[in-house]
């Protein structure tokens, strides 16, 4: 892999690149703000077209949306909170 595969990614909606941070976070797919709505509108807009046609079972995205909230769940409970920054007064 080149440097340049590294720190530049395609934008999952309009295929610009963009710098890819190094921050660490959830992985980075958009170019901008704009894009990720752009692409969650759609992702929504398109669920609800699929389920009104009853091409989507409403039950598969409510087995997804469940399994996100224990995967969530069960990470908060493996997180520890340590290395907090603490504040100290000072009189
Ligand atoms: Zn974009």
């Amino acid at each position: 892999m080149t440097e340049k595969q590294q720190t530049v990614g395609a934008c999952l909606w309009c295929d610009a690149t963009y710098m890819l941070r190094r921050s660490g976070g959830s992985p980075h797919r958009f170019c901008s703000v704009a894009c990720r709505m752009s692409y969650h509108r759609g992702l929504r807009d398109w669920a609800a077209m699929e389920i009104e046609k009853r091409k989507l079972p409403i039950k598969i995205l409510k087995q997804v949306s469940q399994q996100r909230t224990r995967c969530k769940q069960e990470a908060s409970r493996l997180t520890p909170v340590t290395g907090a920054p603490r504040i100290l007064e000072s009189n």
